[in-house]
């Protein structure tokens, strides 16, 4: 029978670039449970990762938080460099230092701080209990803890600590497993366990509030130690081999090398130092569009690549730079390629919905790079605040003037004439909750996309792409209207997994 639709090499090789919008998956034989449906993939040649999700390394999305949630979840994050080497060199060690379920680095004060100073935590972040050691620091003897029940009532906001804290303390050795913990903050029935050492030093507190939250992460990326896996970014410049040294020093699991346009001699010098200096860390190479520019990364030493000019959702590169490409068919092109080397593809910018990142990934992407998406997350870098009532948080590209300024103008050279060419622009993203919901969410919703596929596992979608037995078909523009809500005079739409429009 003759099959309906078209092999992807037949749609996308009529010379026309295509975006995830321009087509469509065509249904395949389900004989399987979407449950069933196995999403194991790789980030780069030697990281395997249980979910095919990578956030972006840019100010807006990535610093530890958000590292942490992803690589719990089975996918990993990639640490910012708009920053000191210090400052990100510290995010990465946070990761690796993670214990789940263990704060390890709780807002601590002395017991010369007032009330007034517990007050000032409050309002910012919030609080239920601060432990209180000898000069105020981690790692120092503790003393005592604060709760609210101890000020809630103590008109006196000046009062020392000393004065209110509790000095009779529950507490556990270093070493005791979560499970005994939160057994342990069941029976005192406290709202916190802070963990000491032999000396009773606070290494770290366990907290009431969490127990919930305190579960197990089956798929969570770990390297062989059984630390969560991180990645990092560093520029094409040659200042930045101090801050691969800091990032490998603090235990960084990957390193990507970012530019817009990753076929450069700046480029391929610093994989060469990379891969010279570190035979053991993997690298992730772009970002490039053409197969060219793949042969030059993966010839350089690049372990994977990343895929993607113009299509970010803050991004202006295609309208400034009358360069890049569509990304469907950047994707596509890239990753027939790279498979032949084997050699993963990270399809980066433009995935805004479930949809567009199983499009990613049926154009043969081992995973998908999110910015957009990501941002307004509790775990994204920023504060909320509120904006014609809706409750936002800052998402704006690594090329935009403010995130230029904030990184000293450092990545532009032309920053020394005096004028800097902007890529990219500010935003604003709705808030959308947790990340640990938002990924269960694009799991769950992949699944059941790879089911449609009528495909059990992402092995066996590339499989179908490379043989031609997964089919295609153009949208007209019309079909795109009707594939999307119409005709209702007015509906709601999930904040998850969906674009958070620019108000
Ligand atoms: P970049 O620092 O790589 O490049 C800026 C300029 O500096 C380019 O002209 C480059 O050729 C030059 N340069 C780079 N390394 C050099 C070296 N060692 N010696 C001399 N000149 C050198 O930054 P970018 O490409 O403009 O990107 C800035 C940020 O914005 C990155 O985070 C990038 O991911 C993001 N961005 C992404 C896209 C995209 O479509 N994926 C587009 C624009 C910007
Ligand atoms: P998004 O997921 O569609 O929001 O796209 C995120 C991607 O856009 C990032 O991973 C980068 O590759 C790219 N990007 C980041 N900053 C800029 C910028 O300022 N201009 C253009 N592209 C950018």
């Amino acid at each position: 029978m003759q099959a309906d639709g078209e092999s992807a090499r037949e749609i996308f090789g009529q010379g026309e670039g295509l975006t995830y919008n321009d087509f469509i998956v065509l249904p395949g034989h389900i004989d399987f449970a979407a449950e069933e449906v196995d999403l194991s993939t790789r980030f780069t040649r030697r990281i395997a990762l249980k979910v095919p999700v990578v956030s972006s390394p840019m100010d807006t999305v990535t610093e530890h938080k958000m590292a942490i949630s992803l690589a719990l979840m089975g996918g990993i994050g990639i640490i910012h460099y708009n920053n000191t080497a210090e400052e990100q060199a510290a995010q990465v060690r946070k990761v690796k230092r993670f214990e789940n379920g263990f704060i390890t680095d709780p807002v601590v004060l002395s017991p010369r701080h007032r009330i007034s100073d517990i007050d000032r935590i409050n309002e910012k972040e919030g609080f239920s209990g601060i432990p209180i050691t000898e000069d105020g620091t981690l790692k120092a003897r503790l003393v005592g803890i604060v709760t609210n029940r101890d000020i809630d009532f103590e008109p006196d906001r000046s009062r020392l600590l000393q004065e209110v804290m509790v000095t009779e303390l529950q507490t556990a050795p270093v070493g005791i497993s979560l499970a005994e913990a939160n057994q342990r903050l069941r029976e005192t029935k406290k709202g916190k366990l802070p963990i000491v050492d032999a000396q009773g030093r606070l290494v770290s507190l366990v907290s009431r509030t969490d127990l919930k939250k305190n579960r197990d992460f089956p798929d969570a990326c770990k390297d062989k130690r059984k630390q969560l896996r991180v990645g990092a970014a560093v520029s094409t410049r040659e200042v930045d081999r101090e801050r691969i040294a800091a990032l490998v020093e603090a235990g960084v699991d990957a390193i990507v090398v970012d530019s817009a346009q990753g076929d450069s001699v700046f480029q391929i010098r610093a994989i060469e130092h990379l891969k010279k200096t570190y035979p053991g860390l993997d690298v992730l190479a772009g970002n490039v569009v053409t197969t060219r520019q793949c042969a030059s990364l993966i010839e350089a030493g690049a372990d994977g690549v990343r895929v993607g000019m113009g299509p970010g959702s803050i991004c202006t590169t295609q309208d400034t730079m009358a360069c890049g490409r569509a990304q469907a068919t950047a994707v596509f092109e890239c990753s027939r390629f790279c498979r032949e080397r084997d050699v993963p593809v990270c399809a980066d910018g433009g995935i805004s919905s479930t949809g567009a990142l199983a499009k990613a990934l049926a154009c043969g992407a081992a995973t998908g790079m999110m910015g957009g998406l990501f941002a307004g997350t509790q775990e994204a870098p920023g504060e909320y605040f509120y904006k014609d009532g809706v409750r936002v948080k800052k998402y704006r590209g690594m090329a935009s003037f403010e995130a230029m300024e904030r990184g000293g103008g450092k990545r532009y050279l032309y920053a020394d004439r005096g004028i800097r060419v902007a890529q990219g622009v500010s935003g604003y993203v709705v808030d959308k909750g947790s990340m640990l919901d938002l990924v269960a969410y694009i799991v769950q919703s992949l699944r059941q996309s790879l089911q449609d596929f009528g495909c059990r596992s992402l092995a066996q979608l590339h499989q179908v792409l490379e043989s031609g037995s997964l089919r295609y078909e153009r949208r007209s523009s019309s079909a795109q209207r009707e594939g999307a809500v119409h005709s209702l005079f007015t509906h709601e739409e999930p904040v998850l997994g969906v674009r958070s429009e620019v108000p």
